[in-house]
């Protein structure tokens, strides 16, 4: 047999968490055929990876390319990184399925998901898939159902409970989009609508996904003070509907809550010893990011945006905005505005920072960019402690957050580092210089942990019969070179990326598109 393509002479670090060995690795028809001596077979395309390491493409679990795929098909920044699969629609922010009339009013609280230049024909996931496909992406695309989109296409963006016909509604949006090829269901809790559901009807709607054998991924209702109830609150979700659980993201945020991570971790360790399906993930920073309005009370984004506008337009419900935002867990010198349409020149600056120049408190200059649109931020005050104990605990797996875009886009404002460089980052500070997790843990962690929660069982490993995505890295020089300032930056050390067989990036340089 003539083999497409063969990987000689390198250190196979299989997905497994298994210690590297030296073998080649041989595929045809996008799969892999063979991995061991293949020093002799006959093959179309020849790739030597003397020296590095031979990885499974890195699977991120958790990521939001739902529309910048579909505007840089490319996907720069997660192909240089090394992901060749992303599941997307996390955190509730899934574009699908979404009801037509309930279009305007998601897009205006998708926040860092919204792209404003593409337009929106699908309402269904397989609908989406499909659009995606015609995209030819580099990378391959998995979906979750968002909670936000179908809360919002059967109840509205009102703070009220579903009735029992409009639960069976969403339950129903929720198994059509899981017969239509979406991996699982995200909830998006601090999100409204989504921050509106109770514990019934998130259980109802984890039992559609415990049914089908898929995944639900919680973006918890709380990361400040309130973590350890919310972690509860999604592990009692979890156990009363029998549904595989991933707690998205876990961290802490504000300085007067850090420490708090190691005894949500003993919570889910319980609870896993107690049977329930747990897992969670994280990225290597100190520092997220989201929408200036997560900041604002949860009341005051009844009805999403024009809510909010409408309450903004009344001296006093803005004062009493104003008043409930003023002491918030991450100090405003800690917050940097990312993207603000139509004042790009806030990119990088603190609201702290502005509140000074204008002379107002800062959350009065928070609440003035709120009234006008609602600018993304990246938030620091996180603990390198917290951090460092999720990602090594044993259920813990790595999601960059991040989005597929395209670094020329500068004009787009500023991004958090995520998007460019999670995966580099992890193995430079917490593989070589801090040897907390080795290279085979730390691969397990990218690649067959987060592809046996999305259920891709295709993936994540490097076996025959899989497929043949891959990721070929120096892990003596592989480098973050994204900063807070800067983080459109490539990252060095990852020699190849390679898809279904193809060789989708050489040193940095990405293919236009994946094959049609
Ligand atoms: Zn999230």
């Amino acid at each position: 047999m003539i083999l497409d393509g063969v990987v000689v002479g390198g250190s196979v670090v299989d997905g497994t968490g298994a210690v590297r060995r030296r073998a080649d690795l041989g595929w045809r028809d996008g799969r892999i055929v063979a991995v061991g001596d293949l020093g002799g077979a006959a093959a179309e395309e020849r790739i030597d990876a003397d020296g590095l390491v031979v990885a499974p493409g890195f699977v991120d679990l958790h990521g939001h390319s739902d529309l910048s795929i579909l505007d840089h098909p490319a996907g720069t920044s997660k192909i240089r990184q090394g992901v060749t699969t992303e599941v997307a629609g996390n955190c509730g922010l899934a574009v699908a399925p979404v009801a037509a009339d309930a279009v305007a009013g998601v897009r205006g609280l998708l926040g860092i998901v919204e792209l404003p230049e593409v337009p929106w024909s699908w309402s269904s996931v397989g609908d989406y898939l499909a659009l995606v496909e015609r995209s030819r992406p580099n990378l391959r695309i998995a979906l979750l159902a968002g909670h936000l989109a179908i809360r919002a296409s059967v109840v509205g963006l009102d703070q009220r409970p579903p009735d029992s016909d409009e639960l069976a509604a969403m339950g129903g949006l929720v198994q059509q989009a899981l017969d239509e090829g979406a991996v699982g269901l995200s909830l998006g809790l601090m999100y409204p609508p989504s921050a509106y559901a109770s514990v019934e009807e998130l259980t109802a709607l984890a039992e559609v996904v415990a049914r089908n054998n898929a995944v639900l991924t919680v973006h918890l209702r709380d990361y400040g003070a309130g973590l350890l109830d919310a972690v509860r609150e999604a592990l009692t979700v979890a156990e009363r509907s029998g549904c595989r659980l991933q707690i998205s993201h876990l961290t802490v945020a504000g300085r007067r809550n850090w420490g708090s991570v190691p005894a949500a971790l003993a919570e889910i360790d319980a609870a896993a010893e107690a049977g329930v399906d747990v897992a969670v993930d994280c990225y290597p920073y100190l520092a997220g990011s989201t929408n200036l309005s997560q900041l604002a009370p949860r009341w005051a984004m009844d009805g999403g945006q024009d809510g909010l506008h409408a309450r903004l337009a009344e001296p006093e419900l803005r004062t009493k905005i104003i008043g409930q935002m003023s002491d918030p867990a991450v100090g405003w010198d800690e917050i940097l505005l990312g993207l603000m349409p139509g004042r790009p020149e806030l990119a990088g600056r603190t609201v702290a920072d502005l509140a000074a120049e204008t002379g107002q408190p800062p959350a009065a200059a928070a609440v003035e960019l709120l009234a006008v649109a609602d600018p993304s931020i990246i938030a620091f005050g996180r603990s390198e402690a917290d951090l460092r104990a999720v990602m090594t605990h044993r259920l813990s797996m790595i999601g960059s957050d991040g989005l597929a875009v395209d670094p020329e886009r500068r004009d787009r404002g500023l991004p958090h580092p995520r998007y460019f460089g999670a995966y580099p980052g992890l193995f430079q500070r917490y593989v070589r210089e801090e040897s907390l997790l080795s290279v085979e843990d730390a691969v397990r962690r990218c690649t067959s942990a987060p592809a046996l929660r999305a259920g891709l069982a295709d993936r994540g490993r490097l076996e025959p019969g899989l497929l043949a995505d891959l990721v070929i890295f120096d892990p003596a020089t592989i480098t973050e070179r994204s900063t807070y300032l800067d983080p459109w930056a490539a990252p060095e050390g990852i020699a190849r990326v390679v898809v279904g067989g193809r060789t989708v990036a050489v040193e940095g340089a990405v293919e236009p598109v994946g094959p049609s």
